[in-house]
């Protein structure tokens, strides 16, 4: 690494580091992480790479912001507390204004996701690529799986669901609602929430989770493959925005089959209150696959929105 992107690293991005879990953090070889006594390391890494996950003309901060938060919400799926992540950026040129931009939604994010930046890597290449590890500790018997529902759980998510798909149909101008509607539908999808005071609240609590990242059929369908149980699930108790509510038959789809909502999707032993801000949507049956209102279900029904 040159001096001068060294310099670019100390100015951009040296500050997002810093906090007690971090022993030893950027400028030194590798860093150092405390790991809570007893627990186990949850790790995982996501890569953004542009033109092919966001649009040439994002916003960086946006792009910084959901870098970071894509990833810190696979953390919540599984119930960890989060400790610290690392990056390794490939850029066409050192761009200043880029990286400025980049780095203050980053920041956010790391404050917002409670994940300091403790190391990355920067490397020259033919295209904007990002890539985010993180890391979180969790007791082992209290992991957040996907293979842990049972016939009888309540099927329950986070939030509303549909959002992130609402707000691409607008990106892509296939969607027109009201400029408030629009304007909160896109903050959710640049600004994703990763769950993870639910995720931590949820362990020992949920028998099985998972993360809304390719859409709610799709993502129950992989707890339900995992578990070796089917899934049912209520069109009419899905918990959408009144955007999207409104939007219809359009709006179901989004919220059955759209991504990047990043809320939990979580089961439930029967009888067990879902958290606030949570809704029960269907249940945990004996056999295999997904239904919706009795219909078996698919999410490459639901990619045609
Ligand atoms: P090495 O040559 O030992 O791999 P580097 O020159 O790649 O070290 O990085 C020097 C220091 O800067 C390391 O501590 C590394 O973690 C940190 N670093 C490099 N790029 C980034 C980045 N994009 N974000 C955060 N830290 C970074
Ligand atoms: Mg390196």
């Amino acid at each position: 690494m040159s001096p001068n992107e060294f310099e670019l690293i100390r100015r951009y991005f040296w500050g997002l580091g810093g906090g007690a879990v971090i022993r030893l953090g950027i400028g030194d070889d590798a860093a150092l992480l405390d790991l809570p006594p007893g627990e186990v390391l949850v790790t995982s890494v996501d890569t953004l790479v542009e033109g092919v996950h966001y649009p040439e003309d994002t916003f960086p901060e946006d792009v910084g912001y959901r870098a970071l938060a894509v990833a810190a919400s696979d953390l919540a799926a599984m119930g960890a507390s989060p400790l610290a992540c690392t990056l390794a950026l490939t850029l066409p040129a050192p761009d200043e204004l880029w990286l400025q931009a980049f780095s203050e939604g980053l920041a956010q994010a790391c404050a917002d996701c409670r994940l300091p930046l403790a190391g990355g890597d920067t490397t020259r290449g033919p295209a904007t690529v990002i890539t985010v590890q993180v890391f979180g500790a969790c007791p082992a018997n209290a992991v957040l799986r996907r293979d842990g529902a049972r016939p009888g759980d309540q099927v329950c998510v986070s939030g509303t669901v549909g959002d992130a798909a609402a707000a691409l149909a607008i990106l892509e101008e296939r969607w027109h609602p009201g400029p408030e509607a629009a304007a909160a539908l896109l903050e959710r999808f640049h600004r994703p929430a990763a769950r993870l005071a639910l995720g931590e609240h949820l362990r020992g609590v949920a028998t099985a989770a998972i993360d809304v990242s390719d859409g709610l059929l799709a993502d129950l369908g992989h707890v339900a493959a995992a578990s070796g149980v089917a899934i049912a699930l209520a069109s009419e108790s899905l918990p959408l925005s009144p955007a999207v509510a409104a939007a219809g038959e359009r709006g179901r789809a989004w919220a059955l089959g759209g991504g990047d909502d990043y809320e939990l999707a979580f089961t439930l032993p029967a009888g067990a209150v879902p958290p606030e801000g949570c809704t029960r949507i269907g249940e945990v049956c004996e056999g295999a696959g997904l239904s919706v209102d009795g219909e078996p279900a698919d999410a490459s029904g639901y990619r045609h929105f």
